[in-house]
């Protein structure tokens, strides 16, 4: 537990974007609250601040000028929150006439490591960043405990070799997961490459329209790099479309192919596309070659085939007629997702949390229990 709690801080608990309500945390002492509260909200039922009970929902107006309806609740007496209408205006505005009173805008993580542990502030943020009703399921069943009562299984007294062992195999059991449990929170990275003009950009919005799921657009601050983040199979999956990856004398395009390919050295899963249409290039070889894990889809398979036997291989698909998207997506989620937990399985979401079970297993193995004893309780810390 953190003892800091004297700082005043207000932190959005609900995701960011549209919704229908959003919710604010307020920490704070109680007699600056008092005073702030008589400026900014009047309350329906005209009780001053101080005389409205705990735990009752107060409906009121917020701000003096332009008003905003709102719900607030005093949770504890260091601690309120506050319902407003959900989208960022309503609550960037809240979050400007707190801070106006001196009330710090903090993420949600932070403020509730200073209320919880770290695990709970965790798993409680989270949940906001689930990006498919699949993946918050996920979630939510980790934050029900179940990931908390793993992390308290690992073996507090490791004296004998039997013991050791029983710790090892229950960290490793949970890191297995751990890169599913960081794409709960985070999608999945595509990331397209080919020539130009074999339809990328095509093959995205496609593979968008398919889905008919399009969860938002990134508007790409260069031309390198162009994302946009869909769901397949309940998955949330990052699109994005680089451009041709030719060498160049130009410094600045030369900066977006590095970037390019960095995204491409860093992506979980590389398309290359390939234009069907036309007879193979040697940039074409080159792609393959250089991706040789790649999944290849042989593009615009409506048109006469330029290609032959060589493009038997590959993933054959039309942006065109449709032909090949249902296979190139079951594609896509059989590489990213080869293989999906049992319900029930705790799984680690965080680099946190993954770096702790990779701390302990390595002194596990070192044979340094006293460092282990002391370093378990960390997961909290
Ligand atoms: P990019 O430069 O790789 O992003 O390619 P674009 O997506 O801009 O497409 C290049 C051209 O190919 C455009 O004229 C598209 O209309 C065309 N095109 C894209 N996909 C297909 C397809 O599946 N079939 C056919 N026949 N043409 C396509």
């Amino acid at each position: 537990m953190n003892g800091s709690t004297a700082r005043s801080t207000a932190a959005c608990l609900t995701a960011a974007g549209r919704g229908a309500v959003a919710v604010i945390r307020v920490t704070h002492s109680p007699l600056e609250t008092s005073a702030m509260l008589e400026s900014l909200f009047q309350p329906a039922n005209g009780k001053r601040w101080h005389a409205q009970p705990v735990q009752r929902l107060i409906y009121g107006a917020w701000g003096t000028e332009a008003r905003e309806d709102v719900v607030l609740c005093r949770v504890t007496d260091t601690n309120f929150e506050i319902q407003c209408h959900g989208g960022d205006a309503a609550v960037n505005r809240i979050l400007q006439d707190l801070a106006r009173h001196g009330i710090a805008t903090v993420s949600a993580v932070e403020q509730t490591a200073v209320l919880q542990d770290q695990l709970d502030a965790e798993l409680q943020s989270s949940l906001t960043q689930a990006l498919t009703v699949r993946t918050a399921d996920w979630l939510h069943e980790q934050s029900c405990g179940l990931l908390r009562a793993a992390f308290e299984r690992l073996p507090q007294v490791t004296a004998t070799a039997e013991s050791r062992q029983q710790a090892l195999r229950q960290i490793d059991d949970l890191l297995v997961w751990s890169r599913f449990g960081r794409h709960l929170t985070q999608p999945w990275q595509v990331v397209l490459t080919g020539r130009p003009n074999v339809g990328k950009s095509s093959l995205i919005n496609a593979l968008l329209g398919f889905q008919r799921a399009i969860v938002s657009e990134i508007p790409g601050t260069t031309r390198d790099v162009v994302s946009s983040i869909t769901a397949f199979d309940g998955w949330p999956v990052e699109l994005s479309d680089t451009a041709g990856m030719r060498t160049t004398d130009d410094l600045l395009e030369n900066a977006g192919i590095n970037r390019a390919r960095d995204r491409l050295l860093t992506a979980d899963l590389r398309i290359v596309v390939i234009d069907l249409s036309q007879p193979p290039t040697a940039e074409d070889h080159d792609l393959t070659a250089s991706w040789p894990d790649a999944l290849v889809v042989a593009h615009k398979c409506d048109l006469p085939d330029g290609w032959g036997d060589e493009a038997g291989r590959f993933l054959r698909v039309s942006s065109r007629t449709g032909e090949g998207l249902g296979t190139l997506q079951a594609a896509i989620v059989a590489k990213l997702v080869p293989q999906v937990p049992e319900a029930g399985t705790p799984v680690p979401m965080t680099e946190r949390q993954c770096a702790y079970l990779e701390r302990l297993k390595t002194l596990l193995l070192e044979n340094r229990m006293e460092e282990y004893c002391q370093e378990l309780p960390d997961i909290q810390r």
